[in-house]
Parts: structure tokens; sequence; C-alpha cells
């Protein structure tokens, strides 16, 4: 079901439970201000998100709330992420879901890095 991105944090979503290591993933990357690992359910050959260690229900509430030092950190760790995997000379894309319309199922911000294959046009 989608969220509303309006809502508060809630404590109990399944990357709050990642991040505090309640539930496991398959990292591939984590720093100070971020986690990385593979999606469960992959839209393609390569599929990872990487999500913010702080409290933010979508990319409206990071981008609203978190310091610059965060935004800094967490953007560089999405780009980190990619050139480590080898992804920037075939491409990749990132993808940030917002809401009830673009169908955001966990209330935790989440860009999800698509690569491995031609992705196509991009969707609208
Ligand atoms: P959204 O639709 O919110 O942008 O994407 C949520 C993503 O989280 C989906 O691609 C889904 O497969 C992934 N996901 C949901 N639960 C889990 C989980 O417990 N572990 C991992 N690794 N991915 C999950």
């Amino acid at each position: 079901m989608p969220i509303d991105a309006t809502a508060a944090y809630d404590d109990g979503n399944i990357f709050a439970r990642i991040l505090r290591g309640e539930i496991p993933c398959n990292r591939v990357f984590e720093d100070a201000h971020a986690l990385a690992f593979h999606d469960i359910n992959p839209q393609a050959p390569h599929h990872v998100l990487v999500i913010p260690k702080g409290r933010y229900v979508s990319w409206d509430d990071f981008s609203a709330r978190a310091d610059d030092a965060e935004i800094a950190g967490f953007v560089r760790a999405v780009g980190h992420v990619a050139r480590a995997a080898g992804l920037v000379a075939p491409g990749y894309r990132l993808l940030a879901n917002v809401g009830r319309d673009a169908h955001q199922e966990v209330p935790h911000l989440h860009v999800h890095i698509f690569a491995g294959r031609p992705l196509g046009p991009m969707l609208a």
C-alpha cells in the first residue's frame, strides 16, 4: 500500500528496523550518513537501495529538514555506491518515490539504483 508522505515518521517501518539491525539486509555500503543494500525484490539485474541514517519519511521530508552535512553525506554516498559498483560507464537510473501517486511503500527515504540492462526511456 502506498504511504502518506505527509505523515509523521514511523519508527516501526521496515527500513528503520534494518537500520537498527533487527532485520537483516544484503549490505553493500555503510557510512555515518547512509546504508545501501540490495532490494529484496529486484526490478533490474542491479537494484540497490540507499537510505539515510536519519529519520526521514521521504525525499520531501529530507530536503526540508536534514542539515547540510546530512544532505551532502547522503548524496555523496549514493554517488559512491554507483561508482563502486562500476555503474557509471554502462549507466544507471536513480529513483525516489514520494507518497501515494508515486506508490512509495516504505516510509523511510530510499533512493533506488537500477542498472545492469538497458532501462529504456524514462517513465512519467
Ligand atoms: P518504494 O515503492 O517504497 O519506492 O520501494 C520500496 C522498495 O523496498 C521495494 O522495491 C521493495 O522491494 C523494497 N523492500 C521492501 N521491504 C524490503 C526488505 O525488507 N528488504 C529489502 N532489502 N528491500 C525491501
